[in-house]
């Protein structure tokens, strides 16, 4: 069967076999082609909207020591912060004017972060703005935890798969973490109530085209309701210093097979993705995404919440830039809603 066929075949029916991702995956020549469906069927679920989330990175802390990522534990170089109570409802309290009606509250592992203060914060937040969702981005926590942020009013939460494939991922993380227990949280996240947003790196060290269709199965068997998508950005001060970038190609037909399986997800143009191309998110929006998430954080803890090098974080993706940003996304044929953009099941 010819590519364009197999494209069209999985627009249809969002399902598809480890063989035509596969094929798809290693071929590029009809990508236009496949960007082109993946804008269809993401304008069937969503039309041109774009939701905006506004990210609240809170704590470069972390516990953990993934092989890959600026903040692991042991990076000396890295620059430690926590934002107070205060800075964090101011964020908020800005983002809010600016129109955004989710906050994405990012942070590492951290363990000065106990249910209690996490708890406080959210019931803080909901109350203050009610028609606002929160979605927590915070790692690897026990199911009572996750239960407890639930029930403070917390909507949702993201935790990247990294990789669908066992080898893989004890190959991009140290011998402490488990791949069985980053499923079993994201298993955990979904019983809850969560909206559940999974994810993975594009050429991730070691990665294989063979591990991208498993991460696709994966996310067309688990169906999250969101999903991120980004390149690997080597980072100078990990052990992956040395090792390439994943590419804007391999990303985009990432993003445009995830949206042709799981045609209502909820799928950001990642600032990873704007970081190693300057019209990477454009191009990523039109390649089947429908969110963006500028950056609320105060300006001068931006640059060390590090996780890749060369991060874009000042200019037009930061929160304060929303018209310059509604500029772009409309220039690429979208348009930016605000309110909180919630998934269409
Ligand atoms: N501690 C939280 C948030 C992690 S940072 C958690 O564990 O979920 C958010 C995401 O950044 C990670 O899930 C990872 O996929 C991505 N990331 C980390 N280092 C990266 C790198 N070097 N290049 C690209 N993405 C990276």
């Amino acid at each position: 069967m010819d590519i364009k066929n197999l494209i069209d075949n999985i627009a249809e029916k969002h399902k598809a076999s480890a063989d035509e991702l596969l094929t798809i995956l290693k071929n590029d020549s009809e990508d236009e082609y496949l960007f082109h469906k993946a804008d269809q069927v993401r304008r069937i679920a969503y039309g041109g909207e774009v939701y905006i989330r506004g990210l609240i990175e809170f704590s470069n802390y972390c516990k953990n020591d993934c092989l890959y990522c600026g903040i692991r534990r042991d990076n000396r170089c890295a620059q430690r912060y926590r934002l107070s109570e205060e800075e964090i409802y101011s964020c908020c309290h800005t983002g809010y004017e600016l129109g955004f009606r989710t906050f994405v509250m990012q942070s590492g592992e951290d363990p000065f972060y106990t249910d209690d203060r996490l708890c406080g914060i959210i019931k803080n937040i909901k109350k203050k703005y009610p028609d606002c969702a929160v979605t927590l981005s915070l790692g690897e926590r026990n199911e009572e935890s996750y239960k407890k942020l639930f029930d403070a009013g917390a909507d949702r939460y993201l935790l990247r798969h990294e990789t669908a494939s066992k080898e893989h991922y004890q190959k991009l993380h140290p011998p402490e973490m488990s791949y069985e227990n980053r499923m079993d949280c994201l298993k955990i996240l979904k019983k809850i109530g969560y909206q559940t947003g999974a994810g993975f790196m594009v050429g991730s060290p070691y990665q294989t085209y063979e591990n991208i269709v498993r991460d696709l199965l994966f996310i067309s068997d688990f169906k999250p309701e969101m999903v991120g998508i980004g390149p690997f950005i080597s980072h100078k001060d990990t052990p992956f210093k040395d090792f390439d970038n994943g590419t804007l190609r391999d990303t985009l037909a990432a993003v445009a097979l995830t949206r042709l399986l799981l045609p209502n997800g909820l799928i950001p143009a990642t600032t990873a993705l704007g970081t190693i191309s300057p019209e990477g998110r454009e191009l990523g929006l039109k390649a089947g995404a429908n969110v963006v998430m500028p950056n609320l954080s105060p300006t001068d803890y931006r640059k060390l919440y590090s996780l890749y090098d060369n991060k874009i974080c000042t200019g037009d993706e930061s929160a304060q830039c929303i018209k310059y940003l509604a500029a772009r996304v409309s220039s690429a044929g979208y348009k930016i809603v605000t309110d909180r953009g919630d998934w269409h099941g």
